[in-house]
């Protein structure tokens, strides 16, 4: 009875989806952070492990599993190979015999949108990353430097921005509706109030991000301004990747948290039509999650 699990690990949450060849449908999951330059590389492999456990209880005895997770944060060979031993070690007891396959959650993505074939994706999450592939295979990848470095039109810079932008008017500068909505929705109102929420209980910054577009979206202009920003620094990046690199299949896939809100995703599409006018743009329909399931067929042929 072989198994197959792809894994898609951001920077929020974590999703799986199984098959098996006596299941009667595929089996979806999804568990917390597992990008490892945010939660760290043990928090990281505890995360992708778990919810790989959880799944096989009912299933067993499993004679071969087979697993490929497009993680987040992992873009250096040596960190996939690190992680893949390590999941390869905690799966050990869980099937007869055990492949694990840890790729960028980029790489998925791309396999998710386009199959093996070439084309551009854009992920727009928790973070932000561009990866492009080459009609000849190479992949050539812009940005996704983590939420320290840069990450534009991500959730994390939005709602920073947006935090940033409630600090100035705080300080006398442009008012914004940011203001009494983040008051209200995380009882913060004034700078003490502020500065405590941000650097004690460090709360996800991604989580106001919602907040940002919906002030855009109800007419605020430093709201827009701050998605303006963002949505065109990132496709700064998708036009400096195209400049550099020739041979692109002419079409572009938008995923991530972010593209769920028809808002920014507007925003994002209107910002590509303008700068890049000649290539195709869409929503992407299949979850990079497909795309790793796919990569875990594919494991043992
Ligand atoms: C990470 C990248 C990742 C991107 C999109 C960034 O924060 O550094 O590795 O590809 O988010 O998930």
């Amino acid at each position: 009875n072989p198994f197959f699990v792809g894994l898609d690990a951001g920077g929020s949450t974590t999703l799986l989806l199984a098959e098996c060849e006596e299941c009667p449908g595929r089996i979806d999951r999804h568990g917390p952070a597992a990008n490892p330059q945010r939660v760290g590389m043990d928090q990281s492999v505890q995360v992708l492990s778990a919810l790989v456990k959880k799944t096989l209880r009912a299933q067993r005895p499993v004679d071969h599993l087979s697993v490929c997770a497009g993680v987040a944060g992992a873009g250096r060979p040596d960190e996939q190979q690190a992680l893949a031993d390590r999941l390869r070690r905690t799966l050990g007891d869980d099937a007869r015999s055990v492949s694990v396959e840890v790729v960028h959650d980029a790489c998925i993505a791309l396999d998710a949108a386009f199959g093996a074939e070439s084309g551009l994706v854009v992920i727009a999450g928790t973070g932000s990353v561009v990866l492009a592939r080459t009609r000849g295979g190479t992949a050539r990848r812009v940005g996704g430097w983590g939420h320290l470095l840069g990450d534009p039109g991500s959730g994390y810079a939005v709602g920073q921005a947006g935090l940033r932008a409630v600090a100035e008017a705080l300080d006398g500068g442009a008012d914004t509706i940011l203001r009494p909505r983040v008051a209200e929705e995380y009882g913060v109102d004034e700078r003490a109030a502020l500065i405590h929420w941000v650097y004690q209980d460090r709360p996800p910054l991604q989580d106001v991000a919602p907040l940002v577009i919906e002030a855009s979206a109800d007419g605020d202009t430093v709201a827009t301004d701050i998605l303006t920003a963002q949505v065109n620094e990132l496709v700064r990046q998708v036009e400096w990747l195209l400049g550099e690199t020739d041979d692109v299949a002419p079409r572009i896939a938008l995923l991530g948290g972010m593209l769920q809100n028809e808002h920014y995703a507007a925003a994002l599409r209107r910002a590509l039509a303008d700068r890049v006018p000649d290539w195709s743009v869409e929503v992407l329909r299949h979850e990079p999650v497909v795309g790793a399931l796919r990569r875990a067929r594919r494991l043992d042929e």
